[in-house]
């Protein structure tokens, strides 16, 4: 028999690290308070962009790990995954730090012709990347997991250690909820808010990392977003700052005005300078939280480290 592992939380660090440990033959319990649709996963945009991780050079295995993963799982159309046309502009006068181009697999980053970019743009560059529907692709990544034997429990855990005690490892995946869980000071909301407009327009992401404006296709809504409000702790949307969220996308694309609106949310990214992925010395749990505006992103790469910290002696 495997060895037994509680995962402490159910969005997609959660889940992406029951797949990978319940993949490789581990007894797998998903101990959590809240699943899909009530985490913070469910509010992601959530394409795949190396947004975020670009400090950490830990994060160019990573991201990379979970665009193949997403690949692999996107042969499924039931998956919610598809590959779709990311554009990232940059207005004139703006000097973009170019290092995400780093982070993205070799040569599928080419440049825009600049006649082709949205008024206003001076430089541009296009990529295929996944898009990941949240409302499809959690509850189908949840229903996987259940098929491999994994175990579901509503629960909310107020002390690592103690569960520690019952289960051979385990992984705290709690996003924000490691902010209680751990005592952990470096980790803070970041709330988004984003607009939801009827589906159908454009048929590409448009990303502008500066005012800051993503354009999100979905099957079910376009996305407008979004915010970046740091220690905003609330996860209730503002009338004003979703009509400020249309102009600057109509400014985009001006057919965006248009739209019928058919809702809004807002989300807690768990930010934290760096990830936190590593064991807690002379202990049996292993940490996987603050991904920040990328946890999708992340994902699958950080749930294989933490496959390969549980193959090493504990430090
Ligand atoms: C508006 C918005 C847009 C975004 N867009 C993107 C994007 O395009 N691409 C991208 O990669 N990322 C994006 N993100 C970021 C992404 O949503 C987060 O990084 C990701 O959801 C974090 O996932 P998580 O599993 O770590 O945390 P969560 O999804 O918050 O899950 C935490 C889990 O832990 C549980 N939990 C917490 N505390 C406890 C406890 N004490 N006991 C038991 N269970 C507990 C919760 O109930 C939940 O199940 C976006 C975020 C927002 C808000």
């Amino acid at each position: 028999m495997g060895k037994t592992v509680a995962v402490v939380g159910a969005g997609i660090s959660g889940l992406s690290t029951a797949y990978v440990l319940a993949n490789q033959g581990f007894q797998v319990t998903v101990l959590a308070k809240a699943f899909s649709p009530h985490t913070t996963s469910n509010r992601a945009a959530a394409f795949w962009f190396p947004y975020h991780v670009r400090g950490d050079q830990r994060g160019i295995g990573w991201v990379a790990t979970s665009y193949q993963y997403f690949k692999d799982l996107s042969a499924d159309p039931a998956s919610g995954i598809s590959f779709i046309k990311i554009v990232k502009g940059i207005k004139a006068g703006i000097v973009d730090d170019a290092n995400w181009i780093e982070f993205m697999p070799p040569n599928t980053c080419t440049e825009v012709p600049r006649e082709q970019l949205p008024t206003g743009y001076q430089q541009g560059f296009q990529a295929m990347v996944p898009l990941v529907e949240t409302q499809l692709f959690l509850p189908y990544l949840q229903g996987l997991l259940t098929d491999k034997g994994v175990v579901f429990k509503e629960a909310t855990i107020t002390n690592l250690a103690t569960i520690a005690t019952a289960y051979d490892v385990v992984v705290n995946c709690a996003g924000l909820g490691a902010v209680d869980l751990c005592k952990d000071n470096h980790l803070f909301p970041v709330r988004g808010q984003v607009l939801l407009v009827e589906p159908g327009f454009p048929d590409a992401i448009f990303l502008d990392n500066h005012t800051p404006t993503y354009i999100v296709p979905r099957q079910d809504a376009t996305i407008i977003g979004g915010t970046y409000e740091e220690h905003v702790g609330v996860e209730t949307t503002e009338p004003d700052t979703l009509q400020q969220l249309l102009v600057k996308a109509s400014n985009v694309f001006p057919e965006l005005q248009h739209k019928r609106i058919i809702g809004s949310w807002a989300g807690l990214r768990p930010f934290r300078a760096t990830v936190r992925l590593a064991q807690e010395t002379d202990t049996n749990i292993i940490h996987n939280y603050g991904h920040g505006g990328s946890g999708f992103t992340l994902s699958f790469g950080c749930a294989e480290a933490v496959l390969q910290l549980m193959e090493t002696p504990n430090p």
